[in-house]
């Protein structure tokens, strides 16, 4: 590692953007699709390695062709080349008609994503593609990415270690009584300088009574002396993502706001204990829920146990009681139960974890303790 100023240049594990054509493949023909059109940009990404904000890829049996438009002439051979893969590169500011009809000649059925893909939109295709079966698919390419390897682990943990950071340096200024908004961009800086793209998502801070809206947007109140706060944070490096939440408090809060805390701080650990490849992932959330409910806060704890993160801040697998497929090794996931007391306060303790064979590899660091100081 080498520093300019004061931010760290890194050098990323490489990762292995060329094989994941030749995986996708399989899944798409497992779904019954001969070619796949992938139109959601993300995706698009995870193929090829392009990162511009318009275009789509055509995986067919034998090739991968990228289509964009002039914009992104250059940076689509620059990234894609920078990544590997083996891709046409089709350059076209009208729509991509005849590029893709030729691609599907003699393909017999050909997968749209479903969740991505407008009515609109598909009736275009159904014309473009003629004789051809179109199948909605869900979660093809969305499938093979839940399983990250070594770069990709890379890129999550950096982007986790420049959180911690972050909130490190954050952390003892919640003493000086800054407002949830200022606190915010305290942490947003510091990602960037830290080495980060920037932020995962909108930061949230939220205090007092406004700890008891999971999703509370910062706003001008200033964190009291005594209040949860909650610090929902993550970074974003090379694209991809981590997810933290910590609570915290200036001073000793209630004794029954310290009692919500303890609980959720045990619950979460519960779940990340469950964590371990085979385990079938309701057993994550099950053990959150449990140990919340024994507390008698079933009711307030309002939202799914967890989520996987990648490339997306929300992605495959979802952790809740109704997911009963088991964990793999190589699955980000978090694990973030909470309780939420409408008009007093809120509490949510969240790691981003890696499944490894020796069950979970925690990728947030941040002590779990409500003290700033
Ligand atoms: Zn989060
Ligand atoms: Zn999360």
């Amino acid at each position: 590692m080498s520093g300019t100023g004061t931010q760290t240049v890194r050098t990323l594990v490489p990762m292995d953007v060329a094989g994941r054509a030749e995986r996708v493949r399989a899944a798409a023909a497992e779904a019954g699709c001969d070619a796949l059109v992938v139109v959601n940009l993300v995706n698009v990404r995870y193929l090829t390695g392009f990162t511009g904000s318009a275009g789509l890829a055509w995986l067919g049996t034998d090739e991968l062709v990228l289509i964009t438009d002039r914009r992104y002439a250059e940076q689509s051979e620059a990234e894609t080349s920078r990544a590997g893969v083996d891709v046409r590169i089709e350059i076209t500011n009208l729509a991509p008609k005849e590029i893709l009809a030729a691609a599907a000649v003699g393909v017999d059925r050909i997968g749209l994503e479903a969740a991505s893909v407008s009515w609109a939109d598909q009736r275009q295709y159904a014309e473009w593609f003629g004789e051809a079966e179109l199948v909605p698919t869900t979660g093809v390419v969305e499938q093979c990415r839940q399983i990250k390897d070594d770069g990709e682990i890379d890129r999550m943990a950096t982007a986790a270690a420049i959180a911690d950071g972050a909130l490190a340096e954050v952390r003892p200024m919640l003493a000086d009584g800054p407002t949830e908004k200022e606190t915010a961009l305290a942490l947003d800086t510091a990602f960037r300088r830290l080495g980060a793209d920037g932020s995962a998502f909108a930061t949230i801070v939220a205090s007092g009574p406004n700890a008891a809206l999971p999703h509370k947007r910062p706003s001008d109140r200033p964190i009291g002396p005594g209040e949860l706060v909650i610090v929902d944070m993550g970074a974003v490096v090379d694209g991809y993502r981590s997810d933290m939440t910590r609570t915290m408090a200036v001073g000793e809060p209630d004794p029954e706001a310290r009692r919500v805390f303890e609980t959720v701080r045990h619950a979460q650990q519960l779940g990340v204990e469950k964590v371990a490849p085979g385990t079938p992932i309701s057993e994550v959330d099950k053990a959150c829920r449990d140990r919340i409910d024994a507390d008698g806060w079933a009711d307030a704890f309002v939202h799914g146990t967890g989520h996987g993160v990648g490339l997306d801040i929300h992605e495959q697998p979802w952790v809740r009681a109704t997911a009963t497929e088991p964990l793999e090794v190589g699955q980000v996931i978090t694990v973030e139960p909470g309780v939420y007391l409408p008009g007093f306060c809120g509490a949510r303790v969240e790691d981003t974890v890696l499944v490894t064979e020796d069950g979970a590899r925690r990728l947030t660091h941040s002590p779990k303790t409500l003290a700033v100081a």
